[in-house]
């Protein structure tokens, strides 16, 4: 019998910075597939305003997914349906948390069908307790000076905490 090859799922978001919530769905996404790229894209489609550049953001999952070699953390450019064919990636993962998150992911998940038909999306839904966590909360509480020490994996929290002092200037 040949051995089939890996399965590989890309799971692309902004990650600014990873949170718990993200760190579970890549974890579960091993339980679908041989290996997971999380995928860090330059050029977001909801715009933010960054606090950690995209390099930083890469290095603190690398730092975060350190114990997991099935996990692998990149960056990428343009079209993700283009970089996942590339990776011969089976499937884009993603994560939801409510039915506020649906219309969007659905949006998204058919026209990246519309582009690339034989790449499926799967949707993962986190931990009941992180269902209410998002990058953006997070970056919200912290700047105000509320605890996120439950919010985010350990290496991520002295960069927010110092990123988010009054004071530090953001990345442009
Ligand atoms: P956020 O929505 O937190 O700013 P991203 O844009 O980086 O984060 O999202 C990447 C993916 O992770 C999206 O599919 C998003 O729905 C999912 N996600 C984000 N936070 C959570 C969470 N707490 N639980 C499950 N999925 C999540």
């Amino acid at each position: 019998m040949t051995p089939r090859a890996p399965r590989i799922a890309i799971y692309p978001g902004s990650f600014d910075p990873v949170t718990v919530g993200h760190e579970d769905i890549a974890r579960r996404s091993l339980r679908l597939a041989d290996e997971v790229i999380v995928a860090v894209a330059h050029t977001s489609t909801q715009s933010k305003r960054p606090i950690f550049e995209v390099g930083e953001r890469l290095e603190l999952l690398r730092e975060v997914f350190a114990d997991e070699p099935r996990i692998r953390c990149v960056s990428f450019r343009g079209l993700l349906v283009d970089f996942a064919l590339g990776c011969g990636a089976a499937m884009i993962v993603r994560g939801l948390r409510a039915v506020s998150d649906f219309e969007y992911e659905f949006q998204m998940a058919q026209m990246n069908r519309e582009l690339m038909e034989p790449l499926e999306t799967v949707f993962l839904t986190p931990d009941l307790g992180y269902s209410f966590l998002s990058a953006s909360l997070v970056r919200e509480v912290a700047a105000l000076g509320g605890d996120v020490s439950a919010f985010v994996p350990p290496p991520v929290l002295a960069p927010l905490l110092e990123r988010t002092r009054p004071g530090s200037a953001p990345v442009e």
